[in-house]
């Protein structure tokens, strides 16, 4: 079927047809030409989760800016576009040209949840693409796969034929270089590819494994030697490219925005959280090089709203100087600013206040914990003071609605922290009614949302076993019952699909043979609630001969060789057992720009120096 025909007797009969028919203002269409090098950016979920992901405009710009590169978008398309793609047999396609991607030189996927991870193989299916990447011929595009869980490749390593560890924006330009001096022999090209820094070629290794089925070694096959891939990081974020023009989409997407990333990386070292440690270390843009990003971003694309985006937001050194700047710049227009990541202290209040002067939606905070203690094991840096202050200054600006995250799970976890996230709830709500009634916002609603702890690779608690799914019911239930009060609403994540994304996140190459089953027993979007179903997964593992509870529930001892301990992401094995061993005395570690802690990453990033942005 070519394009006019899926547009007339395909689109009609599936949901956001838009989504699948690109050439938005700002897609950038180019000439195929004989020595093009094709590129499918593929993300593996939906057009509106994908299109709202900064990485994907970062690396689709920056591509495109190369002559002989042409880069288009690819997503997974929802299951009643697959359904007719498989009764019709269309073949996965690109959204630039519509050209199935079967035909590229590359389909790079970004890996951002594990639970993505059979949309990978679905996609590569639906483009008749072979899954595995021994069984792909010198015409087969060369699958690439980077982003946050690329950080432990080894549960796709069957799959993929090369990963970039880090960040992507100098290695992918290496990349093309590789492929364009090795066109025409792809097993070459791939080789050639594995000299460079951050790039892994996971067939060209081979993993061992000791008898009680843990993880021994990752070697080269042709050395024997140990494998060790450093990645890659952007030294100066302002010598990298960043759009200065971006997709407009037609349909809504989750940010539907201007994203201005203003930092990278973040020094607080919460123990859960696994991109502050993978991003480090912390790099700031300067003032002036944000406000030009912004203002060729506004013309370019006449969105109204900026989202200033990083890890912790409100950590950025001169954060109250860039959004002064930007209320002048754009004071005479309803131009909004948002700050997606807010510190628990009332400067981030003074801040908001500054800048909402028009629109006071809710704000959102995140103390992880319910009592100090848990707060202490994971290294918060937050107090009660600190939570009650903050949102005592939000209802005196004129707030009413504060949304509180939460984890369930966390190492140490006893049913008072549980009820300490009830309690702290209730002192929320307290604070709104001790300021007088003429000072505060008229109503008030208070929502509590919990998340499944899922203990991820390179953090401290990489050896701790994540909480039993019923436990974390019980969990839940218990917190549901004492969460009595009208004013406060409590939302959970069911703690199923947290249990397989902690399988996948541990997990080593032999669960590439349940990935792969679960994908014959149809699975797909199973981070999608109403698409996930556990039974195919139980099967899955069944089929394949895989104990699940063997990666996520089993307490691993402080010497055990992982799987990803060859991805050198800068922080060392033994600042993460050392902060493990602290988070068990409920001792805490400073953040980094207060004091270095000795992590690792200034070794590895020697040469590089953080300027200026040091001192908080
Ligand atoms: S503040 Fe803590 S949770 Fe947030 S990005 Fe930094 S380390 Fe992670």
């Amino acid at each position: 079927m070519n394009k006019k025909q899926i547009e007339r007797s395909v689109l009609p009969l599936v949901k956001n047809p838009i989504t699948y028919q690109g050439n938005e203002v700002g897609a950038v269409h180019k000439t195929v030409e004989a020595g093009t090098i094709r590129y499918a950016f593929a993300f593996p979920d939906t057009y509106a989760v994908g299109m709202s992901h900064l990485g994907l405009r970062i690396l689709y710009g920056l591509m495109n800016e190369i002559a002989d590169v042409y880069c288009e978008r690819v997503f997974a398309p929802w299951i009643d576009m697959e359904e007719q793609m498989r009764d019709r047999r269309i073949p996965l396609f690109a959204l630039e040209t519509w050209d199935p991607i079967a035909e590229f030189d590359f389909v790079g996927f970004t890996l951002q949840y594990e639970m993505s991870y059979t949309n990978v193989l679905n996609m590569l299916d639906l483009a008749g693409i072979p899954l595995k990447s021994a069984d792909r011929g010198p015409e087969d595009p060369i699958i690439m796969a980077g982003g946050p869980c690329a950080c432990n490749p080894e549960p796709l390593a069957d799959f993929i034929d090369v990963f970039v560890i880090g960040e992507a924006e100098e290695a992918i330009v290496e990349i093309m270089d590789v492929y364009r001096n090795n066109r025409g022999d792809r097993t070459q090209a791939i080789a050639a590819m594995a000299a460079i820094q951050g790039v892994y070629v996971p067939a060209l290794c081979e993993a061992a494994y000791n008898a009680d089925g843990t993880f021994e070694a990752l070697r080269w096959k042709d050395s024997g030697e140990a494998v060790h891939i450093k990645k890659r990081f952007v030294a100066d974020l302002e010598k990298v490219y960043f759009p200065q023009q971006t997709i407009v989409p037609y349909h809504e997407t989750i940010h539907d925005r201007i994203t201005e990333e203003i930092f990278r990386g973040c020094g607080r070292g919460c123990r859960f959280c696994q991109a502050g440690m993978i991003y480090r270390p912390v790099r700031e843009k300067t003032r002036g090089c944000i406000a030009g990003d912004i203002a060729a971003l506004k013309a370019s694309t006449g969105y109204d709203e900026v989202s200033l985006s990083s890890l912790s937001t409100g950590d950025y050194s001169q954060i109250e100087g860039l959004t002064q700047d930007l209320v002048k710049a754009y004071a005479d227009e309803r131009f909004g600013i948002s700050l997606p990541s807010l510190r628990i202290d009332s400067l981030s209040i003074d801040i908001l206040k500054n800048i909402s002067a028009v629109r006071k939606s809710g704000i959102t905070l995140a103390p992880e914990a319910g009592t100090q203690r848990m707060r202490d094991i994971i290294n918060k840096g937050v107090t009660e003071e600190d939570l009650i202050g903050t949102v005592t200054a939000a209802f005196t600006g004129g707030w009413g609605h504060v949304k509180l995250y939460f984890m369930m799970g966390l190492p140490g976890e006893e049913t008072e922290d549980v009820l300490g996230i009830a309690a702290l709830a209730q002192k929320v709500l307290d604070a709104y009614y001790a300021i007088p009634k003429e000072e505060r916002n008229k109503s008030i609603k208070v929502v509590v949302s919990t998340a499944c702890f899922v203990p991820k690779p390179h953090t401290p608690f990489q050896w701790v076993a994540q909480d039993r799914v019923d436990n974390f019911a019980q969990k839940q239930q218990l917190l549901k019952g004492t969460l009595t009060n009208r004013k406060i609403q409590y939302n959970w994540h069911d703690a199923t699909t947290s249990y397989y994304e902690a399988v996948f996140a541990r997990g080593d190459r032999r669960l590439g043979k349940v990935l792969l089953r679960a994908h014959q027993l149809g699975a797909r979007f199973d981070g999608w609630q109403d698409c996930f179903d556990q039974e195919r997964w139980d099967q899955a593992f069944a089929d394949s001969g895989i104990d699940g509870d063997f990666y996520a529930n089993r307490v691993r001892p402080l010497d055990e060789d992982f799987p990803w301990d060859f991805v050198d992401m800068g922080v060392s094995k033994d600042f993460l057992r050392a902060e493990y061993q602290k988070s068990q005395e409920e001792a805490l570690t400073v953040d980094c720009r207060k004091g270095c802690s000795n992590c690792g990453i200034m070794d590895f990033s020697k040469g590089w120096r953080c300027h200026g942005n040091n001192a908080l």
